[in-house]
């Protein structure tokens, strides 16, 4: 197996670049087809609803499961409008679905986030749940996309959760890729991690604890500042190539576990994956001081801790075994942890994560 990366064909990121969407589509093809989260399609541009430029898209408003179903509907409509380009808008569901959608039909796909909420926008793979929420399978596209377009100007006007969601994401992206590596195990674009793979996922970690926080408080007065376009960089372009190139482990797994839960399908993905990740440490015997950092950087940004914050708030055993199973099934990445990770392990671990997560609450908040 060799040393393999991928990225974005290109990365645009700044305030106001949603006015470059009409040049891009235009350099890939004739008609586009957009496909936009209810709350996305309103950050088209103007211009985009006159003639003659109204007739060179389309705008396919996306149902909210990345599913078989709406994969097939949406594929429909690409043969039918007879598109050349397509455009992928919203949120991270969203943005999986346009990717599988493009590639199977051959197209080229731009990516607009109108959220920082994942690590999806930049990479090759997506994700596919069933129609109930539960994750199902992973999709792996021939190339990324041609291009990821990121508006500031949007990003600053999205609720803070969507931000702190993808701090979430990005968090993991380190800890999983110095996994892979350790383990010699295979990264999500079909060899072993490159360095570009590791170090960006290490630099994401730095940008994280060192500006996640102000980043949180920017957002939450929506302003475009130096903070938000670090985070935003960590979690769209550094997670997403740190994660591609440097591999995923036991924080996604534990995530995917979890979908097993309908009481959990409220929370969003890298609420879950930051939970998965304080599991992953416990379970790995990670140094304290790392797990310390980690959760206490958890608390800072409003990241769950606790089982709690991710709608189970009772222990028990059969459901939590039930997530421990599927997050050990065959081919999962926890298994590039190393070997002998079992069910029963994810389990104890998941009571350990939580029992640290609540013990800190009751601490008073200047105790250290
Ligand atoms: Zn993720």
């Amino acid at each position: 197996m060799n040393n393999t990366a991928c990225f974005p064909g290109k990365y645009i990121q700044g305030s106001g670049t949603i006015l470059n969407l009409e040049h891009l589509i235009n350099r890939f093809g004739n008609k586009a087809i957009i496909l936009a989260s209810p709350s996305a399609r309103k950050f088209l541009p103007e211009s985009f609803f006159h003639t003659p430029l109204s007739q060179q898209f389309v705008v396919e408003i996306f149902g909210g499961e990345c599913s078989e179903v709406a994969l097939t509907d949406f594929s429909n409509r690409i043969r039918n409008e007879k598109a050349d380009v397509v455009v992928g808008m919203g949120g991270g569901k969203a943005i999986d679905t346009a990717k599988i959608a493009a590639d199977r039909a051959g197209l080229p796909v731009i990516i607009v986030p109108t959220i920082a909420s994942t690590d999806a926008p930049c990479s090759g793979c997506a994700v596919t749940y069933s129609t109930d929420g539960e994750f199902e399978k992973v999709h792996y596209q021939r190339l990324n996309p041609s291009v990821v377009l990121v508006d500031m100007e949007i990003i600053a006007k999205a609720p803070v959760r969507f931000l702190v969601a993808g701090i979430g994401d990005a968090l993991a992206t380190w800890f999983e890729a110095r996994s892979c590596a350790a383990n010699s195990a295979q990264n999500e674009c079909g060899g072993f991690s490159t360095m570009a793979g590791q170090n960006l996922a290490r630099l994401c970690y730095d940008v994280l604890l060192k500006y996640g926080v102000q980043a949180k408080i920017d957002n939450e007065a929506h302003r475009v500042s130096p903070a938000l376009n670090y985070i935003t960089e960590a979690n769209i372009l550094l997670s997403g190539i740190g994660f591609e190139s440097g591999g995923i482990a036991s924080a996604h797994a534990i995530h995917n576990g979890f979908t097993a839960l309908p009481e959990t399908h409220a929370f969003y993905h890298g609420e879950k994956v930051a939970f998965g990740l304080l599991t992953g440490l416990h379970m790995m015997h990670a140094p304290e001081a790392e797990i310390n950092e980690v959760t206490a950087f958890c608390l800072a940004v409003g990241l769950p801790v606790t089982l709690a914050e991710i709608g189970v708030p009772e222990i028990d055993r059969e459901k939590l075994m039930k997530v421990a199973l599927k997050s050990t099934e065959e081919g999962s990445t926890i298994h590039h942890e190393g070997k002998g990770i079992t069910a029963e392990k994810v389990f104890e671990a998941i009571i350990k994560a939580d029992a640290y997560g609540r013990q800190l609450f009751m601490k008073p908040a200047h105790s250290g």
